[in-house]
Parts: structure tokens; sequence; C-alpha cells
């Protein structure tokens, strides 16, 4: 019998259970040739769903955080349609809230400044929060001020205090993955101006369920979040949900707009009821919702599995490309060694000559594809497929298909 379970929103007690994909190892942890001769740790991975608030979140066993929640990694942005979605976002939004030179704005996980160097182009003045050390250089490198620090209500208290309050507060991709999400919350709530905005982005727990995105779930995101719980969690620090828009980004995200509940010179726009009323017509407030899930992901590891070992009987050569979370989380759920899968490639040479923690499959570089030809190649981040697809289309030359997972088995 293990301790009861608290939902880490509400505090109720946790019973209904999404899924478990069993143990596995912390989802970034490549290895090294070394490494593969000692012991790997691996840590349980179970969602749990509150019945109260509705909050996904993974199981807080006993060390979740210290061992996830001290150097959570802020998702880094360096492709080129991250960018123009930046500035995208940076362009509508300072239209939409008149947003000038005697504006302020904070943006928590500001990464390398993908997103500030837009503001501060346009003569916004902006300040970024960001714990790692060599991003946070990068973005003061391109001459923007950077509070190098996790951002929580203490951190929130002390710019309100040294520095001013924000009218605009960006926290993309960052929310669903901080340990503690009260703490985080209230810190906006300090930093926000009392006419001021919030908005943030993050994967839409609907798209998760309805899209079977199971391979989205590692130790690091600890919440699995609907427009619901997100209002939900916003009212209970004196916040609330003005805007929402749904964008097709990491299979599905949403960006809420917030202020404080009291300034109602911003009218609550449709499409927040609008929304609301679409989770709930689904069935996200019941359980039922979401009771068929693991069964569905069962049929995608069969599928999986049964494809590569066809594939292995009939000497056909299978690749995977994209060595990142998303592929360590499918991979070692569904059991899948190199005897089924020998290779996966990836772009990063910081990646490339290291192995897949716990599956242990070897990480080479793109230009392998050229040199095995393979008669699959298995896109593990299916969110990039039609990129990846285009660029690798020379595969053709050899009658080499692509092939995706998740939602289900595809080959194209
Ligand atoms: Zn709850």
């Amino acid at each position: 019998m293990g301790t009861t379970m608290k939902c880490r929103c509400c505090q109720r007690e946790l019973e209904l259970e999404l899924i478990d994909l069993n143990h596995a190892p912390p989802s970034n942890s490549f290895l090294s040739q070394d490494q593969l001769n000692a012991p790997e740790t691996t840590y349980p991975l179970r969602v749990l769903v509150c019945e109260h608030c509705w909050l996904g979140q993974v199981d807080q066993h006993k060390d979740a955080q210290e061992i996830f929640g001290n150097d959570y990694v802020y998702f880094s942005s360096y492709s080129t349609s991250w960018l123009d979605h930046a500035r995208r976002y940076v362009a509508d939004v300072s239209e939409r809230l008149k947003l000038g030179r005697e504006a302020f704005v904070v943006e928590v996980a500001s990464n390398d400044g993908y997103l500030l160097q837009y503001f501060q182009a346009q003569g916004t003045p902006c300040l970024g929060v960001e714990p790692t050390g060599s991003t946070a250089q990068a973005c003061r490198d391109k001459g923007i001020e950077v509070i190098e620090a996790f951002f929580g209500e203490q951190l929130g208290a002390q710019i309100a205090r040294d520095r001013r309050q924000a009218d605009l507060i960006v926290a993309n991709n960052v929310f669903a993955h901080v340990p503690d999400i009260n703490d985080f919350v209230e810190g906006l709530k300090l930093v926000l101006a009392p006419n001021g905005t919030i908005t943030l982005e993050f994967p839409h727990f609907l798209q998760l369920i309805q899209r079977r995105q199971f391979d989205t779930i590692y130790h690091e995101h600890f919440s699995y979040l609907s427009l619901h719980t997100t209002e939900y969690i916003f009212r209970a620090h004196g916040l609330c949900v003005y805007d929402v828009e749904e964008l097709p980004t990491h299979g599905g995200s949403l960006r809420v707009y917030g202020r404080h509940v009291n300034h109602e010179a911003l009218p609550v726009r449709p499409a927040v009821q609008d929304l609301l009323r679409r989770e709930s017509d689904l069935g996200m407030q019941t359980p039922e919702f979401y009771r068929s899930f693991a069964d569905q992901v069962t049929s995608i590891k069969l599928d999986l599995l049964s494809f590569l070992i066809a594939q292995r009987r009939q000497g056909k050569r299978v690749m995977a490309y994209g060595a990142a979370a998303k592929g360590n989380t499918l991979l070692s759920y569904c059991g899948v060694l190199k005897d089924l899968l020998p290779v996966v490639v990836d772009l990063s040479p910081h990646k490339v000559g290291k192995f897949l923690p716990g599956v242990h499959i070897p990480v080479l570089s793109v230009d392998e594809i050229r040199v095995r030809k393979p008669d699959f190649l298995l896109i593990l981040p299916w969110n990039l497929k039609q990129e990846i697809m285009a660029q690798h289309a020379y595969i053709r030359e050899w009658g080499g298909q692509f092939v995706t997972a998740i939602p289900e088995l595809e080959i194209a």
C-alpha cells in the first residue's frame, strides 16, 4: 500500500488513474558508452486525474521534486518555425494591448531571448527570467536583461518590488513543467499590473487524450491542463481567463489570456465559454472520459511491436528519426530495443554518439539515412512529421517509406 496522493493543485485525494507507463528513466538522460555498463535509475511514471479540479498530474513519488523539480529544463527554441511563431505573437499582442515604449514585458522561461528580441526591437522594455545559465547568457548577449532564477511567488514579489509590475507577462511551455503550480500562478499574480495581461501557452489535455499523445507524458511534465482547470487555478489566485486560442503547436496547445478578476474593463471573450462548454460536453469533468485511454495506448504498443517484428522477420531495415523525450517515452513503454530498432538518428551534435536512456538504442547522425538506406523511417516527433518528410523525401529513391505510431500506426 502506497501513501495516498494528493492533487498538486487543490490537495484533494487522487484516485482516478489515466495511465501507468510503468518505470522510465528521466526522459532527457542520454547515456554515454561508459554509462551503458553502469546501473541505471528509473522512476515510476503514472498519470492521475483529480476528480475535483480535473488536473492531470504525474504521480508524486518520493523524490520527484528533488530529481525533476530542481533542474527542469525549459524548452529550447531553435527552429525557424518557432521563431516565426514568436515574431507573429509579439506583433499581434503589441497591437492588441497597445504595448509601446512605456509598457513593461516580463517573460518567464525566456530561454535565449528568442521572443523578447522582438519586443526589444520595437523599443518595448522587457525582462527575462531564465534559470539555465547558458541560455540566460545567450539572452544577455542580445542586450536583454535576464534574472537567472526559477520563477515563483518569491521572485514575482521581488520583481514587482524592485522593478515594476508588468503590462504583459508571457510564459510559453513552462506552465505544465513547474513542480509547484500554485506558487507559479501566485508569482504571476504579484507581477501583473492592475490592468495587465498574462499569456500562457501549454499543451491542451483534451488533445493529449483525443490524439492519444501518451508519449508527451514524462516526469518533468508535471501537469496536464484543460481550460477548465486553468480557470480553476487562476480563480484561486484572484485571476481569470478572458480569452483563449487553440494553436497547432506541440500537437495542440492553448494560448490563454489572463487578467486580474476585478479588471472588468477587459471583457471575457465568447471563445472562453465556447471552449469550456466543448470540454464539458466531451465529458472532461467526468471520470468516464479518461477510462478508455489506457486501452488505446495498449493498441498503439501492439501495433508498433507487430510492425517492427514483421519487418525484422522479413529482413527489412527500420530506423527511427528524432532522439527526444517523446521517442524515449514511446520506445521505453513499448519495450523496443535495438534488436527491433537498431538506430535512431538526430540532428543535434550533443546527442549523436550517445544512447537512448532505458532502451540503449544508439543515436547516430542524420547522414546515416543515406548510408543505411532504410526501408522505413519511423518518425518519433510526430508533431514535425510534415517537415521531416519533406526534408528526407529522398528516401523514396530507394523505395523508403515513413512511419508514425501515434495516434495510430501509419505508413506513408
Ligand atoms: Zn485537484
